[in-house]
């Protein structure tokens, strides 16, 4: 049923571009991170200073994802969209394996699933540490082994938040992602959720570049993580 409901076709799809070059005559606009963004400029444009500085920029954590297809019949209809399930509140919100969250979109929306069905996206958020699985091989048993052990905690909270109603082996999708997973597909350096800037102790780095011609803009600079950076941008 969500194999049906998935296939390409029923989504977007995009042909795929061949390479190509396209020169800016005003300005470079860049909103990868800025470790990624680093690393696609040629070294000798790159004042040292600027490297430095992002090189010595703390990194916060990365995530662990659990996405979940599963039938809607024996699930308590009142269910709310968005769940936190923090395990030890003296343990703190930051803490890796404590927090998760949770949402299930289609209590609100059912044609976000196919009909009589439920998605799920529960998540670590920004706390499960790239070290731990730093230079595995996505295809080794190790990494998935690892996957089933740090997801647990994942799975715990959802049947707690979800109810008697949900069953595991009932999800018809079940999909893991790991730091790697999130490194991979969002293209972030090290899985992470941005820089890890205090506010109160320092501050995010201006749009403007030591290199000219180029700007920044994204969770990398001013005023931080999270979608309200992005508005003034979508309004330039
Ligand atoms: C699970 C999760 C939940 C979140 N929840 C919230 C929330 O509730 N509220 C909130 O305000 N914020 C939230 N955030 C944070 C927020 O989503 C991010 O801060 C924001 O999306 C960052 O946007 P960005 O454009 O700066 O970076 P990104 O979204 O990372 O965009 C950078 C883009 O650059 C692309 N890229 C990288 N390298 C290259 C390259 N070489 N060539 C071409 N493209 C490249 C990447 O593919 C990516 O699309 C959440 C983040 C996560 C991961």
């Amino acid at each position: 049923m969500f194999a049906e409901w998935y296939k390409p076709g029923g989504c977007l799809e995009y042909p795929l571009m061949e390479l190509q070059f396209i020169r800016a005559k005003k300005a470079v606009v860049s909103n990868a991170s800025m470790w990624d963004t680093l690393k696609l400029l040629p070294q000798e444009v790159v004042p040292k200073s600027y490297s430095n500085r992002i090189n010595t920029t703390s990194q916060c954590e990365s995530f662990m994802h659990l996405h979940l297809g599963f039938d809607a019949e024996g699930i308590r209809s009142d269910l709310g969209i968005h769940h936190i399930v923090v395990n030890d509140w003296e343990r703190g919100v930051d803490a890796d394996q404590n927090v998760v969250l949770i949402s299930v979109p289609s209590v609100l929306t059912p044609n976000l699933a196919p009909i009589g069905k439920h998605v799920l996206h529960a998540y670590l958020p920004g706390t499960e540490p790239f070290e731990l699985w730093e230079g595995l091989d996505r295809k080794s048993a190790e990494y998935r082994n690892l996957k089933a052990q740090r997801s647990e905690i994942m799975w715990r909270a959802v049947e707690r938040a979800v109810g008697p109603g949900f069953s595991r082996e009932k999800c018809e999708v079940k999909l893991v992602g790991s730091p790697l997973t999130h490194q991979r597909f969002l293209r972030r350096n090290r899985g992470t959720y941005g820089p890890a800037i205090q506010a109160g102790t320092d501050t995010f780095p201006g749009h403007s570049t030591p290199i000219p011609h180029l700007y920044c803009c994204g969770d990398s600079t001013f005023p931080g993580i999270g979608v309200l950076q992005l508005l003034p941008v979508v309004q330039l």
